[in-house]
């Protein structure tokens, strides 16, 4: 059958996103990248003829009209991905409170409310897909990630409710956990993590945050898309509530 499929991808002009984004739309997708309204993200958007719906994914107000500028501008919503997020590393005993609060709201409420608002429409097809990113740090911790580790554990647990929930609509609902990716976030953890721990970035990368990965190799955005690519494909109609390890061999051991 042609793919008339219509996509949201979630912090899709930046890293993982907008590699998910991008391969989608070359599977013939229609896609629209929900993000922050910045001046580089439009530009990003307009350039590869992704739909930009500018939303802060934090406030709630903005998780409703994403899916509903999503369904204006595309008729339907087929496959979600939950992929904005950020991070910060700091000790519990200052982690500043607000921060938490942000942390928890971009990359666990909102996946709840978007799917929430994004239900029906998700269901619509009877082949419907959600897909979260999550982390390895879904799985295990690092020090100094409270609120991060908090989100993407919580993200899992979101999955699972949400797959046996879909499953009665054909609506499948899985999550990624990769190791480290290069991406602009992980540039930023490089220079704050040679900063804090006073190590070069080379040092960085394959002393700290690679020290747990059996392969001292950073993933790049595009395998993170190519299984995604999977995971809304038709052939994965079976898979839901799964937890995809995409960890360099990081939880074997
Ligand atoms: P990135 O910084 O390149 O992209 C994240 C995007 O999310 C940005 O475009 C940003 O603007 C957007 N975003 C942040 N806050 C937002 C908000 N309030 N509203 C709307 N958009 C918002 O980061 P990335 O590395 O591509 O990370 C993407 C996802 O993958 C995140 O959820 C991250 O936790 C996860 N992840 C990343 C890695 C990695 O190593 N890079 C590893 C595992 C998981």
């Amino acid at each position: 059958a042609p793919e008339t499929r219509a996509a949201l991808v979630t912090g899709g002009t930046s890293g993982i996103g907008l590699a998910v984004a991008r391969s989608l739309q070359q599977q013939g997708l229609r896609v629209a990248v929900a993000d922050l309204d910045r001046p580089e993200a439009r530009a990003v958007a307009d350039h590869d003829g992704l739909t930009f719906i500018p939303a802060d994914l934090s406030r709630r107000d903005d998780c409703r009209a994403a899916v509903d500028a999503t369904l204006d501008a595309l008729g339907s919503l087929d496959v979600l991905v939950n992929n904005a997020g950020f991070q910060h590393i700091e000790p519990i005993r200052s982690f500043p409170e607000d921060t938490w609060d942000r942390m928890l709201a971009v990359m666990l409420t909102a996946p709840f409310l978007l799917m929430r608002y994004g239900w029906d429409a998700l269901s619509r097809s009877g082949a419907g897909r959600v897909v979260n990113i999550a982390s390895i740090h879904a799985q295990v911790a690092s020090p100094y990630k409270s609120a991060y580790v908090s989100a993407k554990h919580g993200l899992i647990g979101l999955t699972r409710t949400a797959a046996l929930e879909g499953a009665a609509v054909g609506l499948t609902v899985n999550a990624i956990c990769p190791a480290y990716v290069r991406t602009p976030l992980v540039d930023g953890q490089i220079q704050d993590q040679a900063r804090t721990r006073g190590l070069s970035p080379q040092q960085v990368v394959e002393q700290v945050m690679l020290e747990p990965a059996a392969i001292k190799r950073l993933l790049e955005p595009q395998d993170v898309a190519a299984l995604v690519q999977y995971v809304v494909s038709p052939a994965a109609w079976g898979m839901t509530g799964a937890v995809l390890d995409l960890d360099l061999g990081w939880t074997a051991r």
